[in-house]
């Protein structure tokens, strides 16, 4: 029997095994009309009814629908009252401009657009056949009580379009099928053990790989969601305490934030021995994993992927076989990005790129098959990540574009990071290779500190203590902050634009 795989099937299971259970609990500050705890029949009921208001605007099946919003009931709702009735749901990046938000609306050619409150103003250029304020609009985008035309499903069916943010020039969509969702939403499952028991705090924003899958994950399994719209240190730790939350999911800057909050909390650290947190986008430096192991007592999960896998490729998760091993051992292990999931096949290239190849693949970039046919040459995806694999376990080097060539000799940029993180004074860091006429290309370090007054020759003679010579930086800049993606990830192509301007490649030999 063969049955299509569709995103519906986890709100379906939601609401015949678990009805009467709360859902979701939004965030008690959502401007406009704020949603009350939910249960999961009364999410299904929401989902259906969006599918109603979307029949009346007459959006076809495989229509796209945009929306712009932090996170959100009604963004949760929207990955099934969309995607579950044949559209294609297309979730933005909040953080960005009016006009990049009209490159994703009209590229995507979304007929509907739905703009969270606090947003309506920002991006009062942008419009859409249908233009509605989440919120405000609630009457008629989830009319109470409407039911939907049904779906007959299709696994193939595009199900998200995501549009990359940060890491190249102009955003690429990267077309998510049902099945991809599908299989990584269960995989994940599968592989970080969430069950019927599990809270889940929104740490991470929806709109990025579809909050890695959770959004179904946890929902497949009767889960409970807590919608945080806003990324504090603190608020985190008291709606861990208030909530129960067992599980939540970040880039290693949240973390940061997270250890800052307990260092002056008052009282024992919420979550312990009970939370685990699931850290990707970024190598963690091992120092913060152990910390976040030791003084919050949570269990670190790294994960590996792209928003073009879905984007779970691998998993690191203490094993058994770790257990004897001390902090440090076992940080040293979980700074792995991890082994492949199940399912995906990994392979590092001649030039060092990691490949990868599984059913979480994306199955093309939005109307741009020239860069689809560039991804998945030889039938591989390309990442653009540079690795090794070691036992089975990826680690990964660099992105391909950060490695810098200096003297002839290979330097990780991340490796760099990872030491003068270690420096106590440093709060954040970024390595990039600079052209250089005696060396190709110099190593340069990017510098916010804690507010301390630190010379160069200091970050120097710090990484001289445990870096050979030619890895340490030639140049070291002190900056106010460092720009980031949404997510936390640094935006390294913009620290090398002032670098590299005027030269015709981004490398220097
Ligand atoms: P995005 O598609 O925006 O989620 O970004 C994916 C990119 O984030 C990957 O290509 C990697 O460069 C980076 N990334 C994700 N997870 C990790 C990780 N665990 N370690 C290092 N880099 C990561």
């Amino acid at each position: 029997m063969f049955v299509p795989l569709t995103v519906n099937d986890f709100l379906k299971r939601a609401e015949t095994v678990y009805p009467d259970r709360i859902a979701v609990i939004d965030e008690p500050e959502q401007p406009a009309n704020p949603v009350s705890p939910q249960t999961y029949r009364q999410v299904a009921a929401a989902a259906r009814a969006q599918a109603a208001a979307l029949d009346d605007m007459g959006v076809p099946v495989g229509g796209r629908v945009a929306i712009a919003s932090h996170n959100s009931a009604r963004l949760l709702t929207s990955f099934y009252g969309v995607s579950g009735s044949g559209r294609v749901l297309v979730p933005i990046n909040f953080r960005l401009t009016a006009s990049e938000v009209e490159f994703i609306v009209e590229h995507s050619g979304a007929e509907v657009l739905l703009v969270d409150p606090e947003l309506d103003e920002h991006l009062a250029g942008v419009t859409a056949r249908h233009r509605l304020v989440l919120g405000e609009s609630d009457d008629f985008l989830f009319p109470a009580g409407r039911v939907g035309a049904t779906w007959e499903g299709d696994e193939s069916a595009t199900a998200t379009i995501n549009y990359t943010s940060g890491t190249t020039a102009r955003p690429k969509g990267v077309q998510l099928t049902h099945r991809n969702l599908w299989l990584n939403a269960v995989t994940l499952a599968l592989h970080a053990t969430i069950t019927d028991r599990d809270v889940l705090l929104h740490t991470l924003p929806m709109f990025h790989a579809n909050g890695w899958g959770t959004p179904y994950a946890v929902t497949g399994v009767g889960g409970q969601h807590i919608v945080l719209r806003k990324v504090d240190g603190a608020e985190i730790l008291r709606r861990v305490e208030a909530h129960g939350v067992t599980l939540l999911c970040g880039a290693p800057a949240v973390l940061a934030m997270v250890l800052q909050a307990a260092a002056t909390w008052d009282g024992p650290i919420p979550g312990r021995d009970r939370v685990r947190v699931v850290v990707a986008g970024a190598p963690p430096p091992t120092r913060t994993i152990e910390r976040i192991q030791s003084e919050l007592g949570w269990e670190f999960i790294q994960i590996y992927g792209l928003t073009e896998t879905s984007p779970l490729l691998t998993m690191s998760r203490q094993r058994a076989e770790w257990d004897h091993l001390d902090s440090a051992g076992r940080a040293r292990m979980l700074g792995r990005a991890g082994a492949p999931t199940l399912g995906v096949d990994l392979q590092i290239d001649p030039e060092g790129e990691i490949l990868a190849r599984g059913n979480v693949v994306l199955e093309s970039y939005w109307a741009q098959p020239d860069q689809t046919d560039a991804a998945l040459a030889g039938g591989w995806f390309h990442t653009g990540d540079g690795g090794t694999i070691d036992d089975g376990y990826l680690s990964i080097s660099d992105r391909k574009k950060d490695v810098i060539i200096s003297g002839g000799e290979n330097v990780s940029s991340i490796e760099v990071e990872d030491v003068i993180l270690h420096h106590p004074n440093v709060r954040e860091v970024a390595v990039v290779g600079i052209p250089d006429d005696a060396w190709g290309e110099a190593v340069t370090a990017l510098i916010v500190t804690d507010g301390t007054a630190l010379t160069a020759q200091d970050i120097i003679t710090h990484c001289r203590a445990s870096l050979a010579g030619f890895k340490c930086p030639k140049h070291v800049e002190f900056r106010d902050a460092l720009p980031r993606t949404a997510t936390g990830k640094l935006q390294k192509f913009l620290l090398r634009q002032d670098f590299w301007a005027g030269q015709d490649r981004q490398i220097n030999g």
